[in-house]
């Protein structure tokens, strides 16, 4: 069966890693008899460009008529001083998250063991963590005011997006090591304590999942003192975003980290944690390994193929095995590869 994708690549280095995507789920489409159909639009600075809009009519469309959204990233320093009310972000992936009801975040972030020598933390092994980011309120989505001697973000959440990110949170663990943690600030944030209160509630539904809290200021030092300890991170929007950068860095670089969002009924939009990489768009060193491995989370949480899923991590590990590396992981003794060569290599292993 023909599945649709919406293809979004937006700016910067965007363009450049989907179409290494693109080529890898080629290659996963000869191998495994799958067949993809991609529908390309325009998101972000590139469509505010062409018609006045982060998110245009047209784009929206083909994301509701498809089966799944893969993302690029969207904004740079050529659209900051737009006006606020167009912002790039703000009316391109958050409308989306809004108009989908895309409520949950998955950032895996798996240490390799093959980039052990980068991982800027001595003698971690086995790093291999789920933040699960709550991804619909939040100072994100609440009321937001702006004059030039004031401003301010409700930082709003409701028992009812509490609930659905723990329960979808202590599913998930239990398909791993059964050990939730819950990271808010609930000792100053009122969004929190409702936050750690739903959290706590839901465990009770998992005795066996293991269950444990601490404030986001600890759980960043946590996270670099004792990485191995975390399993799977259940957190607020504002939280999320910045742990899974912070877990990032363990894995070696933002580059390698890839998303899933996902609604109620299973429908997601998979890109790479970063951003648009301003400072090295356009060199053809961009690291695409994050988003070949959002089109694999892709395969796995939309289309339900484990099998297509494994054999793109798989290859992404063999060409760390077998020496390359993109500039952003480049170790001395190591083959660099530009983003074109690493999404060559990739495909190959998939073929
Ligand atoms: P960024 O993630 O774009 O870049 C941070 C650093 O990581 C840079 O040094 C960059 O070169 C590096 N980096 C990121 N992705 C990389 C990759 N695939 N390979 C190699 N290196 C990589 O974050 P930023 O600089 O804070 O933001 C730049 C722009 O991206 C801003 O306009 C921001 O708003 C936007 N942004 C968009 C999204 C999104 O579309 N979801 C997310 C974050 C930032």
């Amino acid at each position: 069966m023909t599945k649709q994708i919406a293809v979004l690549p937006g700016d910067g280095i965007g363009p450049e890693v989907m179409k290494e995507a693109i080529k890898v789920l080629d290659a996963v489409s000869k191998k495994h008899s799958f067949d993809f159909e991609y529908k390309l639009a325009d998101v972000g600075g590139i469509a505010y460009d062409k018609y006045g809009t982060a998110l245009p009519k047209e784009t929206l469309k083909i994301c509701e008529k498809s089966d799944a959204i893969l993302f690029g990233s969207v904004g740079g320093p050529k659209w900051d001083d737009i006006p606020k009310e167009k912002r790039i972000e703000r009316n391109s992936i958050l409308a989306l998250r809004k108009h989908f009801g895309f409520f949950a975040n998955l950032r895996p972030a798996i240490l390799y063991p093959e980039l052990s020598g980068i991982c800027p933390i001595k003698n971690v092994d086995n790093f291999d963590i789920l933040v699960m980011r709550e991804l619909s309120g939040d100072a994100y989505f609440g009321k937001s005011t702006f004059a030039d001697d004031e401003a301010s973000d409700d930082m709003r959440y409701t028992k009812k997006q509490c609930d659905m990110i723990a329960k979808a949170a202590f599913e998930i663990s239990l398909k791993r090591k059964k050990h939730v943690t819950c990271v808010d600030k609930s000792n100053v944030l009122s969004s929190s304590i409702l936050f750690r209160k739903c959290v706590a509630e839901t465990g009770k539904k998992y005795p066996n999942v293991n269950l444990d809290y601490l404030y986001i200021d600890n759980a960043t030092m946590q996270l670099i003192k004792s990485p191995n300890y975390f399993d799977v991170i259940v957190t607020t929007n504002l939280f999320g975003d910045i742990l899974s950068d912070e877990a990032a860095m363990i894995t070696g670089s933002i580059g390698m980290l890839p998303s899933a969002s996902i609604n109620e009924s299973g429908f997601g939009l998979y890109e790479p944690a970063g951003g648009t990489a301003p400072d090295i768009a356009g060199k053809g060193i961009a690291n695409p390994i994050a988003q070949i491995l959002s089109a694999a989370l892709m395969l796995r949480h939309s289309f339900k193929n484990e099998k297509a899923a494994k054999s793109i991590e798989s290859a992404v590990r063999k060409t760390l095995k077998d020496g390359f590396r993109a500039k952003d992981i480049m170790e001395k003794g190591k083959k660099e590869a530009g983003t074109k060569e690493m999404g060559d290599l990739i495909a190959e292993r998939v073929r």
